[in-house]
């Protein structure tokens, strides 16, 4: 799902989330391994106001793997636990219970020395469009709910997703809105499918791809289209790989437009393999 973003609609999903803030004991702030920055909500910090906080890298069997290590370090280095994850395999759901449990361990320790009954934690999922709320929550509660069974009155019901495992998630997810002022950001939320198609000419977001994939994985653009430097003139690769795909339109010359659709799929479909799109900043 994606949603178009007006100043109305983000007033109102701040205060969705601000309200829920209250219920829980930790944010979990889901982005895209593949865009640990560019995935983000720009006023996160100050929406979630204090409250602790563990970032989950979903999709992690898309990102490259040295670079989701460099992401992890990245935020620990400013104060923030992270875990990577895939969540439509359901692979690592149980180092999110561990961080949690570490992150909230000294309030847990306040909690029982002052005599209180340990209970669950209790966590929601925040995050912009598409970046696998959906998919995390299911996957926790297929796993951990016996049968919650299908009639709508009993999953409305039901607003927390008791974990077997010490935890208790809220069963709708905070949407939030995600960056739209820096366009290589744009560019990177189109070219993995984080925002609507329509949005911005798909023409520039394929040829964004191109640039990237050259600047930073030149072999691989060389397998797979048969350059490893893009010529200056733009026109001359989409013909290269438009004849080297068949991109023909009826008139007999390329179809820009096949040929834009089939970078920007290869790049979704991972036929140029693992990618990170966010460059982990190098350490000062
Ligand atoms: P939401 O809008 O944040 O709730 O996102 P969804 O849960 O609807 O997921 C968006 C898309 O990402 C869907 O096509 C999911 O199947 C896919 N997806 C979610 N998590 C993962 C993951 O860990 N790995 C991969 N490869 N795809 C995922």
């Amino acid at each position: 799902m994606t949603i178009q973003w007006f100043p109305g609609h983000m007033a109102k999903a701040r205060r969705q989330v601000t309200e829920k803030l209250k219920l829980v004991d930790i944010i979990f702030e889901l982005v895209d391994a593949r865009l640990p920055l560019s995935s983000r909500n720009p006023m996160i910090d100050d929406i979630i106001n204090q409250k602790p906080r563990l970032v989950i890298l979903n999709k992690e069997d898309m990102a490259d793997p040295a670079a989701t290590k460099e992401w992890i370090a990245y935020f620990k280095e400013r104060g923030i636990e992270s875990v990577s994850v895939n969540s439509q395999a359901g692979n690592g759901l149980d180092k999110i219970v561990k961080a949690a449990e570490m992150i909230l361990k000294e309030k847990w320790d306040r909690m029982r020395a002052r005599g209180m009954k340990p209970r669950a934690m209790r966590a929601m999922i925040v995050g912009i469009p598409n970046v696998g709320k959906s998919t995390l929550i299911n996957r926790i509660a297929k796993k951990n709910i016996a049968k919650t069974g299908n009639m709508p009155g009993i999953t409305k019901a039901q607003q927390w997703i008791k974990t077997a495992k010490n935890l208790e998630l809220l069963d709708t997810p905070g949407i939030l809105w995600p960056k739209f002022e820096d366009p290589e950001i744009g560019y990177k939320l189109a070219l993995t499918g984080a925002i609507k198609d329509s949005i911005l000419n798909l023409q520039d977001v394929a040829i964004w791809g191109l640039r990237f994939m050259e600047d930073r994985y030149p072999s691989r653009l060389e397998e797979r289209y048969g350059f490893k430097q893009l010529p200056d003139d733009m026109a001359a690769v989409f013909e290269q790989i438009g004849e080297r795909r068949g991109c023909l339109s009826s008139g007999g010359g390329i179809d820009y437009d096949k040929v834009t659709d089939i970078i920007i799929r290869d790049v979704r479909s991972m036929q140029f393999g693992r990618l990170t799109l966010d460059i982990p900043p190098k350490k000062a």
